[in-house]
C-alpha cells in the first residue's frame, strides 16, 4: 500500500535493528548501573546512578527471548513484563520461554491490563494515592496470582498496559510490587511505544539526559529484528508469522498497540472487523 510507505510516525523510528539495540545497551551500560525493577529500591539506596531496561510483552513472548539472550551476553539484567490474560498469547503455552528468560538472569514482572472503568469505589488513602479504585486493585492482585500460577515469582514489579493519566507518577509500590509508573521512575523515561521514540533517537536522548540519577527505558520486543524494518512493516510481519487468523478481540488489541499512523489494518490476516471502531481511533489519534 502506498499509504504505508508514505506514512511517517510522530517521533523517531529510523532504526529498530539488533545492532542499534546493542549500541543502546552499551550506552546504558557505560553510563549507568543497570538493574531490574525489583532491585531498584536497593540500588538507589546505595546512591548509584541507576537505569532500568524494561520490556512490555504485548504481542508474543518468542521475540522477547531473543532480546533476553543478547542482553545476557552484555551482562545486563532487564525486566520483562507479561500480561497474564491477553488475547494475543497464552502464558501456559509460553511457560518454557518465560523460564528461559528468568534462567538468563532477567526478571518477570506483571504487565497489568486493567479495565480502567471502575472508578466509583474509592475507599482509603492507599487507593487515592495510587489512583486506583478498589476494583482495579483487586484486578491487579488477581492478575499477579494468575501469572504466579505457572510457577513464576513471586512477582515483585508491575507496569500498566496502556495506562490512564491518573496512574502516572504514582507511588513507589502498588500491592507490594515496585511500580514502573512511580514518580521517580518516570522522571527520565523514554519509550518505543506504538513503534516510535517520541522523544527522538534514544541513544542521543540517553546521552543528553546526562546526569539523571534514574533512567527508565521501555521497549517492546515486537518492533525489533536482526535487520531494521519500518514499524508498520515489522508489525504486519509479526502478525503474519504469529497468527493464522485474527478474531475480533485480537484485532482490537492489535489495533490499540499498533502504529498510530498509516492505513495498515486492511493488510491484517482478517480484515473482517475494520468497521467504525477503527475509523474512530484513527481520527482520535491523528
Ligand atoms: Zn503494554
Amino acid at each position: 500500500m502506498s499509504s504505508v510507505k508514505t506514512a511517517t510516525p510522530d517521533g523517531w523510528a529510523e532504526n529498530f535493528s539488533y545492532d542499534y539495540y546493542r549500541k543502546l545497551l552499551r550506552t546504558l551500560w557505560t553510563n549507568y548501573e543497570v538493574c531490574t525493577l525489583s532491585e531498584y529500591p536497593d540500588c538507589r539506596s546505595n546512591g548509584k546512578r541507576v537505569a532500568i531496561m524494561r520490556h512490555d510483552i504485548d504481542v508474543c513472548v518468542e521475540r522477547a527471548v531473543e532480546m533476553a539472550k543478547f542482553e545476557h551476553e552484555f551482562g545486563i539484567q532487564s525486566t520483562y513484563m507479561v500480561i497474564p490474560d491477553t488475547p494475543l498469547y497464552d502464558i501456559d503455552d509460553a511457560r518454557d520461554q518465560l523460564f528461559e528468560i528468568t534462567d538468563l538472569g532477567h526478571e518477570i514482572g506483571l504487565h497489568c491490563d486493567l479495565d480502567w472503568e471502575t472508578t466509583d469505589d474509592w475507599e482509603g488513602e492507599a487507593n487515592i494515592d495510587s489512583g486506583l479504585s478498589l476494583a482495579e486493585t483487586k484486578q491487579i492482585e488477581d492478575a499477579r496470582r494468575q501469572l504466579e500460577s505457572i510457577g513464576i515469582g513471586p512477582v515483585a514489579s508491575l507496569s500498566f498496559h496502556q495506562p490512564v493519566d491518573r496512574v502516572l507518577e504514582g507511588p513507589s509500590t502498588i500491592v507490594g510490587m515496585v511500580n514502573a509508573y512511580s514518580w521517580d521512575l518516570m522522571s527520565a523515561y523514554i519509550s518505543d511505544s506504538a513503534g516510535r521514540w517520541r522523544e527522538g533517537a534514544p541513544i542521543e536522548r540517553i546521552t543528553r539526559f546526562g546526569m539523571a540519577d534514574v533512567l527508565q527505558v521501555l521497549t517492546h520486543p515486537v518492533w525489533w529484528a536482526a535487520e531494521h524494518n519500518p514499524p508498520i512493516e515489522r508489525f504486519l510481519t509479526v502478525i503474519d508469522e504469529e497468527f493464522a487468523a485474527v478474531n475480533e478481540q485480537m484485532y482490537n488489541e492489535l489495533v490499540s498497540i499498533g502504529p498510530k499512523y498509516g492505513d495498515w489494518t486492511d493488510q491484517m490476516p482478517s480484515s473482517t472487523f475494520t468497521a467504525s471502531r477503527w475509523s474512530k481511533r484513527t481520527t482520535a489519534s491523528s
